[in-house]
């Protein structure tokens, strides 16, 4: 193994959005560049986590203050994902039904000492351990510490010389904690406190920025927007522009199969169209919506971030306009959100419908069904959702920003170029015209037909993405 991907998240292991999509799917694909890689995430209490088996490859202990946090490094023995898997098991912190929140919605208060516990196991094995990667990329600010504990921390300095690649999957969680906690913190030199600082608290993600080697970004749009703004990192971001990098995450195609994927009632085969039709007729009886109407659908975080707090107005405003469509949402988040939508549901049966739960084989079954996926996003970081509608032949309606303005060209644009709906502002009006533009597509068969061929054809495999990142490595080995 020459990479080990450090994270929260790695599907199917353990999956709350993108973050586990690129975890699950890029050590694969660089294993197969040929790039051997790996990836090591907690071990939660997870339906996946508990279904495979798993042997102890280490064991040992991290201080935390003055108590010592028992840990076991476990490598699942079938090698289920392609590339080999390590979850750290620390009684206590971890061993939870959630990934960052109890099932109720609940995050877990002691988010500070689980990290300070995971990114402390994973170092205290690798300085352990005879093969060692050449090269930790850490996801996210849960592994934000990480570069600065290989600089700086005594009890890693064996680590000193390894590289270190950060990325930000989203910038808007940065993970940061009062000084007040550093007692929680391994010892470290003393002249490096300053790296640990921003804005007056512990912010890993910009200690990361600050430590890390290399620092990508989910795509180039967002490396820019967050360069501008992105909750008081900019300058730090603007003054590391150097060792910064957008690159656009692929979509793992072996998942993300039409004509394969075990989730859907009807696989692709060969017609677009047909395998369209049969799947949205499986969906009418999980949703109580019009089959012959076109099916607009959100699937996603019911948070700020994603737009969603937009959707109740909208929705309300299309259906009493009159337009001729269905709304179906699956997400869960905001109670505020799923309560205003569970109204909805009230007011206009028959052309709204939502599933408010985490449900991974649903929203293969909706990408399959829908007609247009709806992204009404105020960030996206890149969005994969929009990705897997294409290919799944549903297409995109998104504002255009971040990773939605890299890949989804409006149809308006020339030359066959167009591959979704974009809208700029965030406003009912710009996205109810959207929508607008949308059933009238929808009412254009022939046109709709020929942009379905065209979006499911398109290629958003890993291997583009896969070799950037490589070229970044090689660099740095
Ligand atoms: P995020 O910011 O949430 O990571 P992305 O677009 O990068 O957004 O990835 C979202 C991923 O999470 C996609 O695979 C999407 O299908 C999945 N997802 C989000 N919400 C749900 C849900 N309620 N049920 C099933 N899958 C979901």
């Amino acid at each position: 193994m020459k990479a080990l991907h450090i994270s929260a998240e790695c599907y199917p292991a353990a999956k709350a959005g993108g973050l586990g999509d690129v975890v699950g799917a890029l050590p694969k694909y660089l294993s197969k560049a040929g790039m051997p890689a790996g990836a090591a995430i907690p071990k939660y209490r997870l339906n996946w986590i508990q279904e495979h088996g798993f042997h102890t490859i280490y064991k040992g202990a991290v201080r935390l203050h003055n108590y010592y946090v028992p840990f076991t490094i476990q490598q699942e023995s079938s090698n289920a994902l392609g590339f080999p898997l390590f979850v750290v098991d620390i009684p206590g912190k971890f061993d939870r039904p959630g990934i960052y929140a109890a099932p109720g919605g609940y995050g877990y208060e002691d988010e500070v000492e689980r990290y300070l516990c995971f990114q402390q196991a994973v170092l205290q094995w690798i300085v352990n351990s005879p093969g060692r990667p050449q090269l930790l990329h850490c996801h996210d600010h849960h592994t934000g510490l990480i570069p600065f504990m290989v600089k700086h921390c005594p009890d890693y300095q064996a680590l000193r010389q390894i590289p270190t690649v950060f990325t930000i999957h989203n910038g808007l969680y940065q993970g940061a904690f009062s000084w007040s906690k550093l007692y929680l913190m391994p010892f470290f030199e003393a002249g490096a406190r300053g790296l640990l600082d921003w804005n007056d608290a512990i912010n890993p993600m910009a200690t990361a920025i600050k430590c890390a080697w290399r620092v990508s970004t989910v795509s180039p749009g967002y490396l820019r927007e967050l360069q501008q703004q992105s909750n008081g990192l900019e300058m730090l971001l603007q003054h590391e522009q150097h060792k910064c990098q957008g690159i656009l995450n692929g979509i793992d195609t072996q998942v993300w199969d039409p004509a394969g994927d075990p989730f859907l009632s009807a696989r692709l085969n060969g017609k677009l169209e047909a395998f369209k039709q049969a799947n949205k007729q499986v969906l009418a009886r999980h949703f109580r919506l019009d089959a012959q109407l076109p099916w607009i659908t959100f699937i996603g975080r019911l948070v700020n971030e994603k737009g969603a707090a937009l959707l109740p107005g909208l929705i309300s405003r299309a259906l009493q306009n009159g337009l001729q469509a269905c709304f179906a949402v699956l997400g869960a988040g905001d109670p505020g959100i799923e309560d205003a939508l569970r109204q909805l549901g009230y007011h206009f049966p028959g052309r709204f419908d939502a599933a408010l739960e985490y449900n991974e084989g649903l929203a293969h079954q909706l990408y399959a069904g829908s007609d247009f996926i709806f992204m009404p996003s105020r960030i996206e970081p890149c969005g994969l959702n929009q990705m897997y509608a294409m290919r799944y032949g549903a297409v995109p309606i998104v504002r255009a920003v971040g990773g939605l303005a890299d890949t989804v060209p409006d149809i308006g644009e020339p030359n066959d170029a167009g591959r979704g709906i974009r809208f700029t502002h965030f406003t009912l009006d710009d996205a109810y015209l959207a929508l607008y533009r949308a059933v009238q597509l929808y009412n254009n068969p022939r046109v709709l037909a020929g942009l379905r061929r065209r979006i499911a054809g398109l290629n958003f495999s890993w291997e583009k993405a896969a070799a950037q990142y490589m070229e970044i490595y090689n660099q740095m080995i």
